[in-house]
């Protein structure tokens, strides 16, 4: 069954889908960021955030899901906790590391950004991978961590 595409472009349901993957998969620890639908080819979805260099903050967190695919639920579901799960490293990050991927920043050294932030290269090892793990472990809903 198709439950996602461009016939259903549903706000209210992303954000009780939201609700519910959050309480069922993140013990409701994850504050309510923005679900949001856009056309790219290449992903199923994306976890994005902004940087405030004035501020030297993280701002805007939020999740984008691409219509294209024609998700079926399961793909829709699996999509959004594996983007959740990038949301929830997100949240972790300490002011400490915050402030060196600044400072790595202002240096042009986007490898070490992207390694003190979880991103990039470095986004599906280390804390996303054992959040993964360890919800495919505990419900066995086999949330793919190998391929990216
Ligand atoms: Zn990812």
């Amino acid at each position: 069954m198709i439950l996602f595409n461009e016939k259903f472009n549903n706000t209210k349901y992303l954000k009780s889908l939201f609700n519910s993957l959050n309480f069922m998969y993140f013990d409701n620890s994850l504050p309510e960021i923005p679900v949001i639908i856009v056309n790219n080819e290449n992903l199923n979805g994306c976890f994005k955030f902004d940087f405030d260099f004035e501020h030297k903050l993280l701002k805007n967190p939020r999740i984008e899901l691409s219509i294209i695919h024609n998700f079926s639920y399961t793909t829709l579901e699996k999509t959004l906790i594996h983007e959740m799960a990038h949301y929830k490293v997100y949240l972790g990050l300490t002011p400490e590391k915050i402030k060196e991927a600044f400072a790595a920043y202002d240096n042009n050294d986007s490898d070490t950004v992207e390694k003190l932030l979880e991103i990039g290269k470095y986004g599906h090892i280390n804390t996303w991978k054992s959040i993964i793990s360890e919800i495919n472990h505990k419900y066995n809903i086999k949330i793919d961590i190998g391929k990216y």
